[in-house]
């Protein structure tokens, strides 16, 4: 039987900030059908692409990466905030949301270069996050052969910033 994702996404209106509908996927995370399903629709698209490494920014990039790298049997490195990574990294800056300026780091040595990445995401919004993820992956040498999410929320366009990017996206709003 093949559910309906969406039914597992919670809309939270006015959050974080009035004016801002906030979909959360712990419903679908908590749902063991569920979950799985969205998974197992991520790991097919990355045996289709040959992927080799995963890369997800946290701390929900790492929900949905870590269980397709375990399935296909491939690594996964986390893409992390300032001084989370002990070890020398390469640093990407982008813009917030909501505001603001942020920044993601990865381990110099977490991708061989020539190394066919997926890029993970539980949601895409303005595509900031996820641009700066790629950049790092690239930084590093290795190939980013598709992105994928659970959801894409339409209206902000981050599809545009990743438009020479391959993507997958389970639901859009
Ligand atoms: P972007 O950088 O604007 O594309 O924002 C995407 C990032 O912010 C992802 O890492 C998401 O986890 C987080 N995010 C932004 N909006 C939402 C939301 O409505 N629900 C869950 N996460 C969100």
């Amino acid at each position: 039987m093949t559910l309906d994702l969406t039914k597992y996404i919670a809309s939270i209106q006015d959050y974080p900030e009035p004016g801002v509908t906030f979909r959360d996927i712990s419903p679908l995370m908590g749902d063991g059908d569920a979950y799985r399903q969205a998974t197992n629709e991520i790991i097919e698209y990355a045996k289709s692409k040959q992927v080799e490494m995963i890369v997800g920014p946290e701390a929900r990039g790492f929900i949905v990466g870590c269980p397709v790298a375990y399935e296909l049997g491939v690594g996964f490195a986390p893409a992390r905030k300032k001084g989370k990574l002990p070890r020398e990294t390469v640093k990407a800056t982008y813009e917030l949301e909501y505001g603001d300026e942020s920044a993601l780091y990865l381990h110099k040595d977490a991708i061989k270069p020539g190394q066919r990445v997926l890029v993970t995401d539980d949601l895409l919004a303005t595509g900031g996050t996820i641009k700066a993820t790629i950049e790092l992956v690239e930084k590093l040498g290795g190939i980013v052969v598709g992105t994928a999410f659970f959801i894409e929320l339409k209206d902000l366009h981050g599809r545009e910033k990743i438009k020479d990017y391959d993507m997958l996206c389970l639901m859009e709003y």
